[in-house]
Formats: C-alpha cells, structure tokens, sequence
C-alpha cells in the first residue's frame, strides 16, 4: 500500500499573525531623546500639541487613523458624485441597511453631526437622556438642547481588577428607576463598546434587557455603534450561546433591538471620515432630512463626498471579516496581557480598541493632583517616541473654589491601537518601552498647570515638571468623572 504525499503533519499551525499584507507603507521617523525632550517642553508637557512627525508609535486615538484597504482606495475611484440619487449613495444605503435593518439611513460627515441632528429633532428642554455612559460629544450635543444627559454605568465598572466580560453594561436596576419615575425620557442610548469606560463591551443580554425596559415605557432605545462589530466580537468571544457566530448576524441582532442608531465611521467604519444615522421612524426620518440642508447638505451626501460613501460601504463589510476581528481583539488583548504580565496596572480584562493604565496605580509616589497620568503619558513620549492620551485629572478635573482641585475618580492613561496601521512588533515595542518605565517608575515626576482654557482643557493646557509645593486640597473625597 503506497502511502499518501506527507500524511504524517503535526496539526496546521495557527495563523496567528495580521490577516493582511502590506502594499503602501508610511515611513516613520525616528527621532532622538534630545530631539522628544525638546518637544515636550515646547508643548507645555501637552502631547496634543505635539507635531504628529515627531511621533515614532501614536496611539492618541482610534479615531480617524485606520489604514484603508486596497479595495476602499480602489472604491475612491469608483465614487459618483452626482448631487442627487448617487449610485455610491445607493450602495451605502444598501449596506447599512444589511446591517442595522433600518430603513432609513442618513450619512452625516462624523458622528457627532447626527448626534445633532437626532438631538434636534427629539429632544426638548427639561428632559432626560441616560445612557451607559454617554461619549463626552454625545453628552454635549444632549445638554446642548438643555436636556440632561446621565450615566447609569453597570456598577463592575468601578472595580479596575476584576475581570468581568461586560463592563459596559448599563446598570438596568437604575434605568428602571428613573423610566418609573418622574424624569422625562425621550430616548435612551447605549453606547457599544462603551468607550468613555474603558472600550468594555455591553453584553447581548443586557441590550435585551434594555430594550424590553425602554419599549414597555414607550421609550425608544438608540445604539451609538461607533464600535458596533468590536462589540459584536466580544459577544461571540465572552457570551456563551453567540460562540462561533458569524458576526455580522452578532450585529444584526444587537441592532434588532433598537429603534435607530448613531455611528461615527471612523472607528468600525474603517475610514478616516464620516458617520451616519439609521432610524426606524418615518417622521423623525423625515424631520432630519429636513433638518440636514442647513449643516450638513443634501440628505444622500451628508458633508460628504460620493467616494466617501464608496469608502465606508467597503468599510463596514470589511469590519465584519472574522479573520480582521479575531486579529483586532487580539492585538489590544496581547498588549493588555503583556503589560500585565510586566506588572503594569491596567484596566482588567482589556477591551475592544484601547489598553488603559491606572496613572495612580503606576505611580503611587505621586498625588492624585500631581497629574500621575498624564506625567506618565509624557514619560513614555520622551522614553520611546510614543504618543498616548490622559483620560483623568486633565480631562476631566476643573478647578474648584479658590483654584484648588479636586480628584476626578479615574485617572487613567490610554493606548489606542489604530485599526490595520500598527504590527505586533511595534506593539510589543510599546510594551517594552512601558515596562522600562514601571521599573524605573521612582524617576517619574509631578506635573503642575501652568495655563489652561476654560473649556476642553487637555487640548489646550500648558505644564510643567512641579517646582513648586501644592495647594492644599480642601476635600479629599473623589468627585465623580464623566
Ligand atoms: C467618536 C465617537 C463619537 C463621535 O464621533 P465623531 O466621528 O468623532 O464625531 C460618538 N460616540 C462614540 C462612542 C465615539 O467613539
């Protein structure tokens, strides 16, 4: 008997590397540590004013900065920029719709703009919007309207170390409370993932749960799906009966149970601009459209251009690749994993697009008012050209009575993997550098204001390296974060 070709393999290895290649690459400057240290003190220790050139690894956002595919660039070319009744306009429409289910689709030029215009048309003065934590754009454009915006997080959100799967929960004992009481609600938005706490994802069981709270209320139920597909990943990884589904069917059914949706593109749209809304409602369809000709123009173009929405129709189907999702939710989870590995306190488990570090937790010779965070954030630019952010006291702290702060509850310092732009070597680079620093973190200093706006002070304000003693604090209970 003759034996067949090689039949005596091990099992086929694990293609556990990026599931694409690379066909325009981006040179990345090095720069040298004299070179960082002079840029930080031009900036005022304020990274966001920081020329991106002078960034060798920028994790500021996942916003944006996705790398598109061949076939997106190739889609550019195809786009149709007829004013009205846009063959690209058409295909996008026929996407989003495959996805969300709702017949109505309104492309907007970012997220925030149908944030807007949803809100305009919906919400009135008086009123109350809760969400899981509402995104610090979508909070604004609520209060905005003189309608108050409120959070009603899942309570495994406050402990950092635990290891719950669906931190991005909404609290459904609190939103029964205040749906039964005298609050009056328009609308109820979840966000997926629940960026502003931590990228956790929200569960299909508590999106079930929700939406049969909202519709017995009368209550419409909104989804701002910014990260849509990573939470629909999460679902299938962590939520037994979705284990090995596809995800667009994930999606689907998360879309299912809501009456319309807000999505910024430029997260799981895989673009580096635009967004849409999707709704259910013929009228409130209507009154946006209305709406759009003052801000936004023409209601099949949105601020946008036709190859635009050729970009994010290819987009959207692309997220929803398995292979692009497994190696997404790996990638940040690796990172998380390897920093905790090096004893680096991190924001357990990791979630869908960014690693977040306790700035307080890494620093504990440093006063909350010392900016532990942020401090850090500028320790790891100088150390190894790597651009991170300060979600925490600079964010979100103001100061007080006399001038004197008071600490926020979080103090966090987030890396943001941009999607298909970074490998895993430049990620284990970025992992490295932070172990460096958590051995040597007794060198790590405080930072002190020296000038900040009144308004969104993290992009604008200046610091410097402490010199002098601190204001006594006059309280030392936390305040609590937005
Ligand atoms: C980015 C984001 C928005 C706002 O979208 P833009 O495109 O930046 O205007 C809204 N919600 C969430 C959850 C986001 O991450």
């Amino acid at each position: 008997m003759m034996r067949s070709f090689a039949d005596a393999l091990p099992p086929a290895p694990n293609p556990a590397f990026e599931p694409y290649k690379v066909k325009a690459v981006e040179p990345i400057r090095l720069t040298t540590p004299e070179e960082r240290r002079d840029a930080l003190e031009r900036s005022g220790y304020n990274l966001f004013r920081i020329p991106a050139d002078l960034v060798a690894i920028d994790l500021l956002t996942d916003s944006g900065v996705t790398a598109m595919s061949a076939r997106q660039w190739g889609a550019l070319l195809d786009g149709d920029e007829a004013y009205a009744g846009s063959r690209s306009f058409a295909r996008f429409e026929s996407v989003v719709r495959s996805i969300t289910g709702m017949p109505h689709v309104i492309p907007t030029h970012q997220g925030r703009a149908a944030e807007r215009l949803l809100f305009q048309v919906m919400l009135s003065p008086g009123e109350t919007v809760p969400g899981n934590t509402h995104f610090d754009t979508t909070h604004a454009n609520i209060e905005a309207r003189g309608t108050t915006a409120i959070d009603l997080p899942s309570p495994a959100t406050h402990d950092h170390a635990a290891e719950h799967p669906f931190k991005g929960d909404i609290d459904l004992e609190a939103l029964e409370d205040l749906l039964t009481g005298d609050a009056r609600v328009p609308l109820v938005i979840i966000t997926v993932t629940n960026n502003s706490a931590g990228g956790q994802p929200v569960s299909m069981a508590n999106l079930e749960a929700a939406s049969a709270l909202c519709h017995a209320h009368g209550v419409p139920l909104f989804l701002d799906g910014a990260r849509f597909a990573e939470n629909s990943w999460l679902i299938r990884e962590r939520e037994a009966e979705w284990h090995g589904r596809p995800p667009l069917e994930i999606a689907r059914a998360m879309f299912d149970l809501a009456d319309g949706c807000l999505v910024s593109a430029k997260k799981d749209g895989l673009v580096n601009i635009g967004g849409f809304l999707a709704v259910r409602d013929d009228a409130v369809a209507e009154d946006v459209r209305r709406l759009m000709v003052l801000g936004e123009g023409f209601p099949t173009y949105g601020g946008l251009a036709g190859r635009d929405l050729e970009a994010m129709a290819s987009g959207l189907e692309e997220v929803l690749d398995p292979a692009y999702l497994a190696d997404r939710i790996n990638q940040v989870r690796t990172l998380g994993d390897t920093l905790t590995a090096a004893g680096v306190p991190i924001v357990r488990p990791p979630g869908g697009h960014a690693v977040y570090i306790d700035g307080r937790a890494f620093l504990p010779h440093l006063d909350p008012l010392d900016y532990p965070a942020q401090a850090l954030s500028c320790a790891l630019y100088l150390h190894a050209g790597v651009r991170s952010v300060e979600v925490g006291q600079l964010m979100n702290g103001r100061p007080g009575p006399g001038d004197v702060e008071v600490p926020v509850e979080h103090d966090l310092l987030r890396l943001a993997i941009p999607r298909r732009v970074y490998t895993s070597r430049q990620l284990g680079f970025v992992a490295d550098a932070l172990a460096d620093l958590h051995r040597a973190r007794a060198a790590i200093g405080p930072l002190e204001i020296t000038d900040q706006p009144a308004a969104l002070r993290h992009f604008g304000a200046t610091l410097r390296p402490r010199v002098n003693a601190r204001p006594e604090r006059t309280s030392a209970a936390p305040s609590v974060s937005s």
